[in-house]
């Protein structure tokens, strides 16, 4: 049987001081796998010198590497299905530029793979991150298990191993926005999770603000299922409930102990609480419209410029 061909997808936006790490930790794994290989580095719109660079390593590497240079920012996801469209291996990795995973612990996933594993996942042992990102990543992962109703343990790990044929399938999705290791898990057959160490970031700094990472987050909720929609319209249900048991009871004791404006504050509260929650229903509908607008508009998900080295 021939080994099957391994394609790792690396997506970069600003890596330039860690580049010049990763080309030589991860070709020579690549290269010990004693198959064929290539190595897409999806380039997402770097102001700084990183295209440079990784167009250099398409020249040092002709046949392994190539560069999808893409015309402006696209976003992690949107850049990591750029990079899908140039490779042609049958068991596809993606990898985060900047060495947290370390890319040592490429064979596992392949060995996995062979094993016949379609979707790989990565639970990250000993994560290295600050706390503040350790515990919502913790909070995210419960709540979109809680919410999407899919078994995953870690979606925040980016070293990921998908087959040619779940590839192909989320590429053919087309979706507006996305986040990667929830659409696999759609599609997987036999999906299974490996433990993978973690390292500190080497150098740069994460692309992801709170800002972007609630966003990336609500992409992750809202793009695989309706449930934010459902509970809200539970809690509105419930909340009609009471107000009427409220009503019921504000009559009897009126019949009973006669006129009274006591407890105004507490109504007051109760309006406040309830604006509240109408307020971030609206903002949740809005969400999905938002979505729904982004995607009937159809515009391209992402713009490629060149594809080098190919
Ligand atoms: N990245 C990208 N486009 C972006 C943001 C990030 O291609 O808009 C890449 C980045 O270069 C890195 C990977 O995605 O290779 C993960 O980014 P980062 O390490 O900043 O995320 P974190 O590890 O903090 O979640
Ligand atoms: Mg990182």
């Amino acid at each position: 049987m021939v080994p099957r061909k391994v394609s790792v997808v690396v997506p970069v936006y600003n890596e330039e001081a860690n580049l010049p790490r990763l080309l030589p930790r991860l070709l020579p794994v690549l290269a010990g796998l004693s198959r064929p290989y290539e190595v897409v580095f999806a380039d997402d719109g770097s102001r700084d010198g990183s295209l440079e660079i990784l167009k250099q390593a398409a020249r040092d590497n002709p046949g392994h590497v190539k560069v999808v240079e893409l015309v402006r920012n696209a976003g992690q996801h949107m850049a990591i299905l750029a990079g899908f469209t140039a490779t042609d291996g049958e068991y596809v990795l993606t990898l985060d530029a900047d060495l947290q995973n370390p890319p040592e612990e490429i064979p596992k996933l392949v060995l996995a793979m062979d094993e016949g594993h379609d979707v790989v996942g990565t639970i990250r042992q000993d994560r290295r991150d600050t706390f503040f990102r350790r515990i919502a990543s913790r909070l995210v992962n419960r709540t979109t298990a809680a919410i999407t109703g899919m078994r995953l343990n870690d979606y925040g790990c980016m070293l990921r191993g998908y087959h040619r044929d779940v590839v192909d399938v989320m590429s053919a999705s087309d979706e507006a926005s996305t986040f990667i290791p929830a659409l696999a898990q759609q599609y997987a057959r036999r999906p299974i999770e490996i433990p993978v160490a973690h390292a500190e970031r080497t150098a740069g700094e994460s692309k992801y603000s709170l800002y972007k990472l609630v966003r990336l987050n609500f992409d992750l909720m809202t793009g695989f299922s309706v449930v934010p929609l459902q509970l809200f319209t539970l809690f509105g249900f419930v909340t009609a409930l009471s107000g009427f048991g409220f009503g019921v009871f504000l009559l009897v004791r009126r019949l009973v102990g006669g006129a009274e404006a006591e407890g105004v504050f507490t109504l007051f509260a109760l309006a406040f609480v309830v604006m509240g929650v109408l307020m971030a229903g609206i903002g949740i509908v809005g969400e999905y419209v938002g979505r729904i607008y982004q995607q009937v508009r159809g515009r391209p998900r992402f713009l490629i410029r060149k594809v080098w080295g190919a």
